[in-house]
């Protein structure tokens, strides 16, 4: 992908703060944090969405995500973290190259979190999981 920020980062044609490197995957500090250490972990190859990915390259990815958040965690002092992972505008995702944020955590950051908990009316619980499921074959 010629014009993706994320693969010209991989090619260091962009600057980066680069933490890890391996073959397959690479990962450097959010240019704009939501805390200090922020960390964006991504597979070298592009793909937008984890629903492109097979699952060889998810574990490859997924893989180097405990040493990473323990590595984050040790380097901030942070007392928790949060992994998100976007996908699609509608989630959030404002750079189309898949990546793994790993947000350090901390009481009172101010950061906040919204889980707007809903309640299935009768029957719907069922009905998803029969989908779900079925799509599941
Ligand atoms: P998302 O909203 O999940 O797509 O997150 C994209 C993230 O990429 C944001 O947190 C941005 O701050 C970050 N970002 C965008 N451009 C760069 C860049 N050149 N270097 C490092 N992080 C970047
Ligand atoms: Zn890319």
């Amino acid at each position: 992908m010629d014009d993706c920020i994320f693969c010209k980062i991989v090619k260091g044609e962009i600057p980066s703060a680069k933490v890890y490197e391996d073959d397959t995957v690479y990962a450097f500090l959010d240019i704009a944090p939501l805390a200090w250490g922020h960390t964006l972990v991504i597979p070298k190859k592009h793909v937008e969405r984890i629903t492109e990915m097979s699952a060889e390259e998810a574990a490859a990815l997924m893989s180097v995500v405990p040493k990473l958040a323990k590595a984050v965690l040790g380097a901030t002092g942070a007392k928790g973290l949060n992994v998100l992972q976007n996908n699609g505008a509608v989630s959030g995702q404002a750079v189309d190259h898949l990546h793994v944020h790993l947000i350090p955590r901390d009481a009172n950051d101010g950061l906040g979190y919204r889980w707007n908990a809903k309640q299935y009316p009768e029957g719907a619980m069922d009905k998803v999981h029969r989908k779900l499921t079925d799509a599941l074959g």
